[in-house]
């Protein structure tokens, strides 16, 4: 019988030898620990049997909890005695879509995807052919998954920023120059790019809080200019919300902001960690992957899968019965109110920034609206804090200008747990 605990540095030499560098993503790694083998709640052990209290979260997407008992019995499934069918519909992916369209305010129509990478491609391709045009815009450290149109200008070294800095050598070079790239919080600079290439932008896309560079807040106004200007170009707008959506409200970052894109994609959270996205929108253009009379492909083996959506529908149930967004939001503000303190007791050249069940730590001074502030950040620091809150059993995103996430699991000694410890590291760290 297999042991759940096990030589962690053994199963990172195997594999090594089977897997390209050992991992399955290139944002995976982290050193010691190099593995996990159970997970449960807020926390998660790794290998050799230590505990960790979890805000990685597998980059967000679980907002209830490892392992969440309803989701998992959902996913057990007893009601729903079928698997993968491929032809036809299954019951689980009419009821997601019915849900996704009850609670997001720009959905009136549903597709499934099985990543949030792949739900940010079909937006593309589908402003695309809604516009007839070529270029789509996106602001200096969003990201928005793998795919060739997109992988550009994440986390940019400042002599890169704003220039040409693809994330991966293998992309046509047009591919790369159909994306254009601005500033978030700058309405000026989307404007400039408008001007220089007229008629020519299909879309639009952000994250409502690019959250792939920790947390820049929209700043009063932003959103809403990015709508009416979009709307004036012929452009889409499309709210990249696999992160912000089913973790800050059950409609997302546009419930709050009050602004509706055209498409909305999302992810991670919405099945707390069973693979399962969509994207959303307006009924018009969602029409066009409408299989009898559509013209964009929608295709995909496993998209609507069963299993996934039914985690999703109970997911998002659950979101909705329980109180999930007032209580993570509720420990985030602990969590960003003890830093906060921490930060200016010690006098450090630090922000805590986040909202709701988000929180980072940067080490800047100053403020913070657009990835040029975020230029000043000290990645050194990030890493040394971030390997001694490993070693105290914190587990939080191994890059520096990420974010971490509180979910329903965490406890307020949990949070007292991690500032006690935050408190120690970043006074040795001066
Ligand atoms: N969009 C955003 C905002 C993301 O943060 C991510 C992943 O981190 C993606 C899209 C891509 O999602 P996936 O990793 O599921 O392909």
């Amino acid at each position: 019988m297999t042991s759940t605990f096990d030589n962690g540095i053994e199963w990172a030499r195997r594999a090594e030898r089977v897997i390209p560098g050992g991992l399955n993503s290139f944002s995976r790694h982290l050193g010691a620990p190099y593995g996990f083998s159970r997970s449960r709640g807020a926390y998660v052990w790794d290998f050799d049997g230590n505990r960790y209290v979890d805000y990685h979260a597998a980059f967000g997407a679980i907002v209830l909890g490892h392992n969440d008992p309803d989701v998992d019995a959902a996913v057990a499934g007893s009601q729903e005695p079928v698997d993968l069918m491929g032809i036809g519909i299954t019951r689980p992916e009419v009821e997601l879509a019915e849900l996704v369209c009850e609670v997001i305010p720009s959905a009136d129509q549903m597709i499934c995807a099985t990543s949030g990478s792949e739900a940010t491609f079909h937006a593309v391709r589908l402003s695309r052919a809604v516009t007839g045009r070529r270029l789509i815009v996106k602001v200096q450290g969003g990201y928005h998954g793998w795919h060739d149109s997109v992988a550009r200008n994440v986390i940019s070294p400042p002599q890169l920023a704003y220039g040409l800095d693809p994330m991966s050598t293998g992309i046509l070079p047009e591919t790369l120059d159909a994306t254009l790239i601005a500033e978030f919080n700058d309405l000026g600079s989307l404007e400039d790019l408008y001007t220089r290439h007229q008629e020519q932008i299909a879309a639009v896309i952000v994250e409502p809080i690019p959250h792939n560079v920790g947390s820049l807040l929209p700043d009063p106004g932003y959103l809403e200019g990015l709508r009416k200007i979009t709307e004036a170009q012929g452009s889409l707008l499309i709210f990249d919300e696999v992160i912000t959506g089913f973790r800050h409200a059950l409609g997302g970052w546009q419930e709050i902001s009050g602004v509706t894109p055209d498409l909305t994609s999302f992810g991670k959270a919405m099945g707390n960690g069973y693979p399962v996205a969509g994207l959303a929108g307006r009924h018009e253009y969602m029409q066009r992957f409408n299989s009898a009379g559509g013209d964009v492909l929608l295709a995909g083996t496993f998209t609507g899968h069963p299993i996934a959506c039914a985690a999703a529908v109970a997911t998002i149930r659950k979101l909705r019965a329980a109180n999930v967004f007032a209580r993570t939001a509720e420990l985030g503000g602990r969590m960003r109110t003890g830093l906060a303190g921490i930060v200016e007791e010690l006098g450090l050249p630090a922000v805590v920034r986040g909202y709701g069940s988000v929180w980072c730590l940067y080490f800047l001074d100053g403020e913070v609206h657009g990835y040029r502030d975020l230029m000043r950040n000290d990645d050194e620091r990030y890493r040394t804090f971030h390997r001694k809150m490993t070693d105290r059993g914190f587990l939080m995103l191994p890059m520096s200008l990420k974010r971490n996430h509180i979910s329903f699991a965490h406890t307020e000694a949990d949070v007292d747990a991690t500032l006690g410890a935050a408190r120690d590291v970043l006074k040795e760290l001066g």
